[in-house]
């Protein structure tokens, strides 16, 4: 690790924000109004005012044609709020689902931020790291970059495990702006020389939470701690858990923060919840019920969450034998195959996947119109998780659950969910709840409390994630995965 303050470092810029004149005219009590309406709240000292437009942004012009060009019309909550914050070179929490708009919300000021540098000289590093948790979601992170940076030739790579290296030296060899990585790849090519973080000013770090659930902390830690402290840091996280504060506390200096929604765990409210109270043995039978249902509508395209690979491999093979298109997707399949699943999923030429939880995470198919929980996850939040693959960009979805004796646990907490979408409620679900008692697998606890500090935290801590085993090396590839049966 180096020693910081040996080092004599060249200094950079990272403050580009001049703030649009309709921003500077509007009143503190016009900012709180749209502030309230957008459900978005701010944190921290001399945080700046959102911006409503794409124009009020400050971005130049380059950028702005790329928005243009993809058709967006105003910029979503956490990009009005997190713009000017970005740009202002601040250090910066936002607490925003993916599905927020968020990667564009870092990924445009990383834009502004690179073009501001000087060019990349031979062997030099990234510019901007990213971290994210899966290979799925650093995926999608590129495709953004790719949109929105090709009019200014900047270059990315990717970095994740579970695919040969070659490839990925090869780019980095050739000189990146970019780098969007998982953070066991990215400390094996570091290990190996074959890139530095010497030239990082920019850090993002994304889902920062499911980091921390999939036991990168050491990982995370390693990788920061070589990154000059000067650099400017943002970070992201669908929750805001203990651990994900101090991993603030520890990295970000003066921060500030935008919390965009409820800090509550709800359910999206696009959503139809059907809870269909069962035995294990009828599960398969339902599935296909359901499934027909469903194959005749228009849009059918569906996501079948089960608890394990195996059972997402038995299931794949009796829907295909009953003749449905149906993939699996979970943590042994290689790379190639799942992005192979995912394009014809995302093409509609297999409109069923089968998939676990890990495999799942941070994926963005916009016309998901069913969610199937075949098998009941391990907490409450994870169903919030799974049901909120539909629903999304205010569109209309359904989630089918079936929920055996054996879910019982998870009833009280699943109840809660139900009433604040105002959903039906079974009376059995009820019943299930009293001999059931509190799942305690959910790390927000039941009273969904709040700790002090910045944003109401939840309390509470990691109900059932302890004791994850901490391995080094690449996500998928650890022995200590503690996600390998999924
Ligand atoms: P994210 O939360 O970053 O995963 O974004 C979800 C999706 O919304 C992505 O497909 C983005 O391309 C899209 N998106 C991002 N910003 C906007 C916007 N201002 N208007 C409409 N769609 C957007």
């Amino acid at each position: 690790m180096p020693d910081w303050s040996r080092e004599k470092l060249m200094p950079f810029e990272k403050n580009f924000y001049i703030e649009h004149p309709s921003v500077s005219q509007r009143s503190e009590e016009h900012v709180n109004q749209y502030r309230a309406t957008h459900d978005c709240k701010v944190f921290g000292t001399s945080v700046p005012k959102p911006v409503e437009s794409f124009e009020e942004a400050s971005f130049p012009s380059y950028v702005l044609k790329e928005v243009a060009a993809a058709g967006f019309k105003t910029p979503t909550p956490i990009q009005s709020q997190g713009w000017p914050m970005a740009l202002s070179g601040r250090d910066v929490v936002g607490i925003a689902e993916t599905g927020s708009g968020k990667t564009l919300a870092y990924v445009l000021p990383a834009i502004v931020h690179i073009n501001a540098q000087p060019l990349l000289q031979p062997g030099d590093g990234p510019i901007v790291l990213i971290l994210a948790p899966t290979r799925e979601l650093a995926i999608q992170i590129q495709q953004e970059c790719n949109k929105f940076g090709a009019s200014s030739r900047i270059k990315n790579t990717c970095l994740y495990g579970g695919v040969p290296r070659g490839p990925q030296i090869r780019e980095l060899q050739k000189g990146v702006e970019i780098a969007i990585c998982t953070p066991g790849r990215l400390i094996d090519m570091l290990e190996s020389g074959k890139t530095n973080l010497r030239r990082v000013t920019y850090l993002v770090m994304d889902e920062a939470d499911r980091m921390l659930d999939m036991g990168f902390e050491p990982q995370i830690r390693k990788i920061v701690e070589q990154i000059r402290p000067d650099r400017q840091t943002l970070m992201w996280s669908a929750t805001w858990p203990k651990e994900v504060q101090a991993l603030a506390r520890d990295y970000l200096h003066d921060y500030i923060q935008v919390n965009i929604g409820s800090m509550e765990l709800s359910a999206s409210h696009n959503v139809t919840q059907i809870i269909d109270i069962c035995s294990e043995s009828e599960k398969r039978s339902k599935l296909v019920r359901y499934l027909e249902k469903i194959m005749d509508e228009r849009d059918h395209k569906t996501i079948i969450f089960t608890g394990t690979k195996k059972m997402a491999d038995d299931i794949t093979r009796f829907l295909r034998q009953d003749g449905f298109s149906a993939l699996a997707i979970h943590g042994d399949k290689k790379q190639t195959e799942r992005d192979w699943v995912m394009s014809e999923f995302k093409n509609g030429r297999a409109p069923v996947l089968i998939a676990t939880d890990v495999a799942a995470r941070g994926l963005d198919v916009k016309d998901i119109k069913h969610v199937v929980n075949f098998d009941f996850p391990n907490n409450i939040e994870d169903y919030v998780h799974r049901i909120g693959r539909t629903g999304r960009a205010r569109t209309k979805g359904t989630a089918y659950t079936l929920f055996t004796a054996e879910n019982c646990k998870q009833a009280r907490d699943l109840i809660g969910i139900l009433e604040e979408a105002k959903q039906d409620i079974d009376p059995r679900l009820r019943d299930f709840a009293r001999v059931g008692g509190s799942g305690g697998g959910s790390r927000y606890g039941s009273g969904g409390g709040r700790s002090g500090g910045y944003g109401g935290g939840r309390s509470g801590g990691y109900g059932g994630g302890g004791g994850y085993g901490r391995g080094s090396g690449s996500s998928s590839s650890s022995r200590y995965n503690p996600y390998s049966r999924y």
